[in-house]
Protein backbone atom coordinates (compact mmCIF):
# COMPACT_ATOMS: atom_id res chain seq x y z
CA UNK A 1 0.00 0.00 0.00
CA UNK A 2 1.31 3.10 -0.71
CA UNK A 3 0.28 6.59 0.81
CA UNK A 4 -3.31 7.11 -1.40
CA UNK A 5 -4.14 3.86 0.18
CA UNK A 6 -4.28 2.39 -3.14
CA UNK A 7 -2.14 -0.97 -3.75
CA UNK A 8 1.19 -1.48 -5.82
CA UNK A 9 0.11 -4.14 -7.57
CA UNK A 10 -2.64 -2.80 -8.96
CA UNK A 11 -1.43 0.70 -10.54
CA UNK A 12 2.08 0.00 -11.03
CA UNK A 13 4.71 2.57 -12.36
CA UNK A 14 2.32 5.34 -12.14
CA UNK A 15 2.99 7.93 -10.76
CA UNK A 16 -0.05 10.10 -11.28
CA UNK A 17 -1.57 7.44 -9.31
CA UNK A 18 -3.58 9.94 -7.41
CA UNK A 19 -5.31 11.89 -9.96
CA UNK A 20 -6.01 9.33 -12.10
CA UNK A 21 -8.07 6.84 -9.28
CA UNK A 22 -10.04 9.81 -8.44
CA UNK A 23 -10.74 10.70 -11.75
CA UNK A 24 -11.94 6.82 -12.82
CA UNK A 25 -14.56 7.27 -9.27
CA UNK A 26 -15.60 10.39 -10.79
CA UNK A 27 -16.52 9.01 -14.00
CA UNK A 28 -18.35 6.56 -12.71
CA UNK A 29 -20.81 9.28 -11.30
CA UNK A 30 -21.13 11.97 -13.70
CA UNK A 31 -23.30 12.36 -16.92
CA UNK A 32 -21.17 11.44 -20.23
CA UNK A 33 -20.64 15.49 -21.17
CA UNK A 34 -18.41 15.94 -18.18
CA UNK A 35 -15.66 15.24 -20.35
CA UNK A 36 -14.20 18.54 -19.94
CA UNK A 37 -11.12 20.41 -18.66
CA UNK A 38 -13.76 22.13 -16.45
CA UNK A 39 -14.47 19.16 -14.33
CA UNK A 40 -10.94 18.01 -13.86
CA UNK A 41 -9.93 21.06 -12.38
CA UNK A 42 -13.31 20.50 -10.01
CA UNK A 43 -11.54 16.99 -9.64
CA UNK A 44 -8.60 18.78 -7.93
CA UNK A 45 -10.64 20.69 -5.57
CA UNK A 46 -12.10 17.88 -4.52
CA UNK A 47 -8.72 16.29 -3.52
CA UNK A 48 -7.70 19.57 -1.58
CA UNK A 49 -10.36 21.41 -0.35
CA UNK A 50 -13.44 20.22 2.61
CA UNK A 51 -15.95 22.93 1.23
CA UNK A 52 -16.28 25.73 -1.16
CA UNK A 53 -12.85 25.61 -2.99
CA UNK A 54 -10.77 28.87 -1.64
CA UNK A 55 -8.03 30.88 -3.69
CA UNK A 56 -5.30 28.55 -2.33
CA UNK A 57 -7.13 25.48 -3.40
CA UNK A 58 -7.09 26.50 -6.95
CA UNK A 59 -3.25 27.60 -6.11
CA UNK A 60 -2.74 24.20 -5.04
CA UNK A 61 -4.52 23.02 -7.55
CA UNK A 62 -2.51 24.48 -9.99
CA UNK A 63 0.36 23.68 -8.63
CA UNK A 64 -0.81 19.88 -8.51
CA UNK A 65 -1.96 20.23 -12.58
CA UNK A 66 1.80 21.79 -13.48
CA UNK A 67 3.67 18.92 -11.26
CA UNK A 68 1.78 16.18 -12.58
CA UNK A 69 2.67 17.17 -16.42
CA UNK A 70 6.05 17.63 -15.85
CA UNK A 71 9.05 15.87 -14.07
CA UNK A 72 6.57 13.10 -12.96
CA UNK A 73 4.26 12.12 -15.86
CA UNK A 74 7.80 12.83 -18.36
CA UNK A 75 9.38 9.73 -16.41
CA UNK A 76 6.01 7.73 -16.72
CA UNK A 77 5.99 8.74 -20.62
CA UNK A 78 9.20 6.65 -20.84
CA UNK A 79 8.03 3.40 -19.81
CA UNK A 80 5.44 3.47 -22.77
CA UNK A 81 6.32 5.45 -25.52
CA UNK A 82 8.27 2.37 -27.26
CA UNK A 83 5.52 0.33 -26.68
CA UNK A 84 3.84 0.35 -29.98
CA UNK A 85 7.20 -0.23 -32.53
CA UNK A 86 8.01 -2.92 -29.99
CA UNK A 87 4.61 -4.68 -30.79
CA UNK A 88 4.89 -3.73 -34.22
CA UNK A 89 8.55 -4.99 -34.55
CA UNK A 90 7.31 -8.42 -33.40
CA UNK A 91 3.91 -8.66 -35.02
CA UNK A 92 5.04 -8.42 -38.33
CA UNK A 93 7.89 -10.72 -38.89
CA UNK A 94 5.77 -13.57 -37.08
CA UNK A 95 2.68 -13.36 -39.15
CA UNK A 96 4.80 -12.56 -41.93
CA UNK A 97 6.29 -15.93 -41.59
CA UNK A 98 2.96 -17.56 -40.44
CA UNK A 99 1.57 -16.56 -44.44
CA UNK A 100 4.95 -17.78 -45.73
CA UNK A 101 4.50 -21.12 -43.60
CA UNK A 102 3.81 -23.83 -46.92
CA UNK A 103 1.48 -25.71 -45.02
CA UNK A 104 -0.44 -23.98 -42.28
CA UNK A 105 -3.96 -25.24 -41.29
CA UNK A 106 -4.17 -21.90 -39.83
CA UNK A 107 -3.97 -19.98 -43.07
CA UNK A 108 -5.16 -22.72 -44.98
CA UNK A 109 -8.49 -22.67 -42.97
CA UNK A 110 -9.10 -19.06 -43.81
CA UNK A 111 -8.39 -19.57 -47.55
CA UNK A 112 -10.80 -22.36 -47.49
CA UNK A 113 -13.87 -20.76 -46.04
CA UNK A 114 -13.10 -17.56 -48.15
CA UNK A 115 -13.56 -19.74 -51.42
CA UNK A 116 -16.48 -21.23 -49.83
CA UNK A 117 -18.29 -18.29 -49.12
CA UNK A 118 -16.84 -16.83 -53.16
CA UNK A 119 -18.53 -19.60 -54.51
CA UNK A 120 -21.92 -19.41 -53.13
CA UNK A 121 -22.14 -15.64 -53.64
CA UNK A 122 -20.97 -16.98 -57.57
CA UNK A 123 -24.01 -19.84 -57.60
CA UNK A 124 -26.57 -16.85 -57.07
CA UNK A 125 -25.06 -14.68 -59.58
CA UNK A 126 -24.12 -17.10 -62.24
CA UNK A 127 -20.38 -16.62 -62.09
CA UNK A 128 -17.43 -18.90 -61.30
CA UNK A 129 -14.12 -18.75 -59.98
CA UNK A 130 -11.61 -19.21 -62.94
CA UNK A 131 -9.25 -21.18 -60.56
CA UNK A 132 -9.40 -21.43 -56.96
CA UNK A 133 -5.86 -22.14 -56.61
CA UNK A 134 -4.47 -19.82 -58.01
CA UNK A 135 -7.12 -17.76 -56.44
CA UNK A 136 -5.97 -18.86 -52.97
CA UNK A 137 -2.50 -18.19 -53.65
CA UNK A 138 -3.73 -14.37 -55.27
CA UNK A 139 -5.33 -13.85 -51.66
CA UNK A 140 -1.91 -14.74 -49.37
CA UNK A 141 0.25 -12.90 -51.55
CA UNK A 142 -1.98 -9.68 -51.22
CA UNK A 143 -1.72 -10.01 -47.82
CA UNK A 144 1.74 -10.84 -48.07
CA UNK A 145 2.83 -7.56 -49.72
CA UNK A 146 0.60 -5.09 -47.46
CA UNK A 147 2.27 -6.81 -44.40
CA UNK A 148 5.95 -6.32 -46.23
CA UNK A 149 5.18 -2.36 -46.78
CA UNK A 150 4.34 -2.25 -42.98
CA UNK A 151 7.56 -4.08 -41.98
CA UNK A 152 9.30 -1.79 -44.20
CA UNK A 153 7.83 1.16 -42.73
CA UNK A 154 8.76 -0.32 -39.19
CA UNK A 155 12.63 -0.36 -40.34
CA UNK A 156 14.94 2.45 -38.72
CA UNK A 157 16.87 2.03 -42.11
CA UNK A 158 13.91 3.31 -44.31
CA UNK A 159 12.28 5.62 -41.60
CA UNK A 160 15.18 6.66 -39.42
CA UNK A 161 12.75 9.77 -37.38
CA UNK A 162 10.32 6.82 -36.42
CA UNK A 163 9.65 7.07 -32.54
CA UNK A 164 5.94 5.27 -32.53
CA UNK A 165 3.45 3.13 -34.61
CA UNK A 166 1.50 5.84 -37.43
CA UNK A 167 -1.99 6.03 -37.64
CA UNK A 168 -1.34 5.12 -41.51
CA UNK A 169 0.82 2.13 -40.63
CA UNK A 170 -1.85 0.83 -38.28
CA UNK A 171 -4.59 1.33 -40.80
CA UNK A 172 -2.75 -0.41 -43.90
CA UNK A 173 -3.17 -3.57 -41.57
CA UNK A 174 -6.07 -2.94 -39.71
CA UNK A 175 -9.03 -1.39 -41.60
CA UNK A 176 -10.22 -1.68 -44.92
CA UNK A 177 -9.42 1.60 -46.47
CA UNK A 178 -5.94 1.99 -45.24
CA UNK A 179 -5.42 -1.74 -46.65
CA UNK A 180 -6.72 -1.26 -49.72
CA UNK A 181 -4.62 2.41 -50.00
CA UNK A 182 -1.65 -0.17 -49.82
CA UNK A 183 -2.72 -2.00 -52.40
CA UNK A 184 -4.61 0.69 -54.35
CA UNK A 185 -2.78 -0.62 -58.17
CA UNK A 186 -3.95 -4.06 -58.01
CA UNK A 187 -7.58 -3.24 -57.78
CA UNK A 188 -8.41 -3.86 -61.55
CA UNK A 189 -7.65 -7.49 -61.45
CA UNK A 190 -9.82 -8.66 -59.13
CA UNK A 191 -12.92 -8.96 -60.93
CA UNK A 192 -10.21 -11.14 -63.58
CA UNK A 193 -10.71 -13.98 -61.08
CA UNK A 194 -14.01 -14.77 -61.51
CA UNK A 195 -16.07 -16.57 -65.49
CA UNK A 196 -19.29 -15.16 -65.91
CA UNK A 197 -21.26 -13.89 -69.00
CA UNK A 198 -22.67 -10.88 -67.11
CA UNK A 199 -19.66 -8.21 -66.57
CA UNK A 200 -21.97 -6.83 -63.58
CA UNK A 201 -21.57 -10.33 -61.99
CA UNK A 202 -17.91 -10.15 -62.67
CA UNK A 203 -17.99 -6.39 -61.13
CA UNK A 204 -19.70 -7.57 -58.16
CA UNK A 205 -17.48 -10.60 -57.52
CA UNK A 206 -14.32 -8.39 -57.81
CA UNK A 207 -16.14 -5.72 -55.16
CA UNK A 208 -16.85 -9.34 -52.60
CA UNK A 209 -13.03 -10.20 -53.39
CA UNK A 210 -11.82 -6.69 -52.07
CA UNK A 211 -14.10 -7.22 -48.91
CA UNK A 212 -12.98 -11.00 -48.50
CA UNK A 213 -9.26 -10.57 -48.51
CA UNK A 214 -9.31 -8.33 -46.01
CA UNK A 215 -12.05 -9.58 -43.65
CA UNK A 216 -9.50 -12.80 -44.23
CA UNK A 217 -6.13 -10.84 -43.11
CA UNK A 218 -8.32 -9.10 -39.96
CA UNK A 219 -9.73 -12.59 -39.37
CA UNK A 220 -5.94 -14.46 -39.48
CA UNK A 221 -4.18 -11.32 -37.53
CA UNK A 222 -6.58 -10.61 -34.98
CA UNK A 223 -7.22 -14.36 -34.36
CA UNK A 224 -3.10 -14.89 -34.27
CA UNK A 225 -2.86 -11.76 -32.10
CA UNK A 226 -5.73 -13.20 -29.25
CA UNK A 227 -5.24 -16.75 -29.54
CA UNK A 228 -1.33 -17.06 -29.67
CA UNK A 229 0.41 -13.96 -29.21
CA UNK A 230 -1.18 -13.10 -26.24
CA UNK A 231 -0.15 -16.23 -24.54
CA UNK A 232 3.40 -16.17 -25.61
CA UNK A 233 5.48 -14.86 -22.88
CA UNK A 234 8.52 -13.76 -25.11
CA UNK A 235 6.31 -11.64 -27.59
CA UNK A 236 4.64 -9.72 -24.72
CA UNK A 237 8.17 -9.19 -22.80
CA UNK A 238 8.44 -5.24 -22.31
CA UNK A 239 5.10 -4.75 -23.68
CA UNK A 240 3.24 -3.80 -20.83
CA UNK A 241 0.77 -2.14 -22.96
CA UNK A 242 0.04 -5.17 -24.90
CA UNK A 243 -3.46 -5.20 -24.03
CA UNK A 244 -3.56 -2.31 -25.30
CA UNK A 245 -2.82 -3.10 -28.79
CA UNK A 246 -5.20 -5.82 -28.57
CA UNK A 247 -8.01 -3.27 -28.10
CA UNK A 248 -6.43 -1.19 -31.11
CA UNK A 249 -6.28 -4.37 -33.37
CA UNK A 250 -9.63 -4.87 -33.38
CA UNK A 251 -11.40 -1.54 -33.21
CA UNK A 252 -8.85 0.72 -35.12
CA UNK A 253 -11.08 3.29 -34.65
CA UNK A 254 -10.28 4.40 -31.26
CA UNK A 255 -6.23 4.68 -32.55
CA UNK A 256 -6.67 8.88 -32.20
CA UNK A 257 -7.75 7.99 -28.60
CA UNK A 258 -4.95 6.41 -27.20
CA UNK A 259 -1.78 8.12 -26.04
CA UNK A 260 0.74 5.87 -26.66
CA UNK A 261 3.37 7.42 -24.33
CA UNK A 262 1.34 7.19 -21.19
CA UNK A 263 -0.20 3.74 -22.21
CA UNK A 264 -3.65 4.71 -21.84
CA UNK A 265 -6.74 5.61 -23.67
CA UNK A 266 -8.24 9.32 -23.27
CA UNK A 267 -11.19 7.86 -20.68
CA UNK A 268 -7.90 7.13 -18.11
CA UNK A 269 -5.71 9.97 -19.30
CA UNK A 270 -4.92 13.44 -18.15
CA UNK A 271 -7.35 15.16 -20.02
CA UNK A 272 -4.77 17.87 -20.71
CA UNK A 273 -1.93 16.47 -23.04
CA UNK A 274 -2.31 16.51 -27.14
CA UNK A 275 -4.46 13.47 -27.23
CA UNK A 276 -6.51 14.32 -25.09
CA UNK A 277 -7.23 17.98 -26.06
CA UNK A 278 -7.56 16.55 -29.55
CA UNK A 279 -10.59 18.16 -31.46
CA UNK A 280 -12.87 14.84 -32.26
CA UNK A 281 -12.78 13.68 -28.48
CA UNK A 282 -16.07 14.23 -27.06
CA UNK A 283 -18.86 12.02 -25.02
CA UNK A 284 -18.97 9.75 -28.17
CA UNK A 285 -15.38 8.67 -27.87
CA UNK A 286 -15.76 7.74 -24.42
CA UNK A 287 -18.77 5.14 -25.50
CA UNK A 288 -16.54 3.77 -28.34
CA UNK A 289 -13.56 2.93 -26.00
CA UNK A 290 -16.04 1.39 -23.80
CA UNK A 291 -17.64 -0.34 -26.54
CA UNK A 292 -14.07 -1.67 -28.12
CA UNK A 293 -13.37 -2.62 -24.55
CA UNK A 294 -16.15 -4.87 -24.58
CA UNK A 295 -15.31 -6.32 -28.36
CA UNK A 296 -12.41 -7.54 -27.06
CA UNK A 297 -14.06 -9.57 -24.40
CA UNK A 298 -16.51 -10.21 -26.44
CA UNK A 299 -13.73 -11.95 -29.02
CA UNK A 300 -12.12 -13.73 -26.17
CA UNK A 301 -15.19 -15.32 -25.49
CA UNK A 302 -16.02 -16.71 -29.19
CA UNK A 303 -12.59 -18.11 -29.39
CA UNK A 304 -12.92 -19.34 -25.54
CA UNK A 305 -16.49 -21.03 -27.37
CA UNK A 306 -15.14 -22.29 -30.27
CA UNK A 307 -12.56 -24.51 -28.35
CA UNK A 308 -9.59 -23.88 -30.74
CA UNK A 309 -6.45 -25.01 -29.79
CA UNK A 310 -3.22 -23.10 -29.23
CA UNK A 311 -1.79 -25.53 -31.30
CA UNK A 312 -1.83 -24.23 -35.07
CA UNK A 313 -1.56 -27.17 -36.71
CA UNK A 314 -5.19 -28.10 -36.31
CA UNK A 315 -7.90 -27.20 -38.82
CA UNK A 316 -10.70 -25.26 -37.46
CA UNK A 317 -13.97 -23.29 -39.34
CA UNK A 318 -13.12 -20.05 -38.96
CA UNK A 319 -16.61 -18.91 -39.92
CA UNK A 320 -17.78 -17.84 -37.04
CA UNK A 321 -14.70 -15.22 -36.74
CA UNK A 322 -15.86 -13.88 -40.08
CA UNK A 323 -18.55 -13.09 -38.76
CA UNK A 324 -17.88 -11.77 -36.22
CA UNK A 325 -15.95 -9.35 -38.06
CA UNK A 326 -19.29 -7.98 -40.39
CA UNK A 327 -21.18 -8.00 -37.43
CA UNK A 328 -18.63 -5.67 -35.73
CA UNK A 329 -18.58 -3.38 -39.31
CA UNK A 330 -22.18 -3.42 -38.58
CA UNK A 331 -21.77 -1.94 -34.66
CA UNK A 332 -18.59 0.40 -35.74
CA UNK A 333 -20.92 1.69 -38.79
CA UNK A 334 -17.85 0.74 -41.47
CA UNK A 335 -18.03 0.86 -45.42
CA UNK A 336 -16.42 -2.01 -47.11
CA UNK A 337 -17.80 -2.25 -49.87
ZN1 LIG B 1 -4.12 13.00 -21.74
Amino acid sequence: MNSNGLTQETHPDKPWILFESKKKQDMGELPPDSFSSKISSSNFMELESTGTPSSQDYEQATSLISDLSSKKVTKAESLYSKDSLKFCRRLAPSFLKLLQTKRSLFVDSFLESTVEILKKQGQILEASIANEEELKVFIRDRIDAVWRGFARDLCCSQNKKISKITKKSWDAVFTYDGFWEALIEEEMELSNKFISKETSALQVMGRLLKKMIFFVNRGMVITFLFLFKAQDYEFREGIKTFDNYLVLSLVPEVFDYYNHKRGVFVDRCCRACKVCKSKGVNEMVLLTIQKAQQNVANFNALLFNMQISPKIELPFNPLSILHFFSVQDIEFLRETM
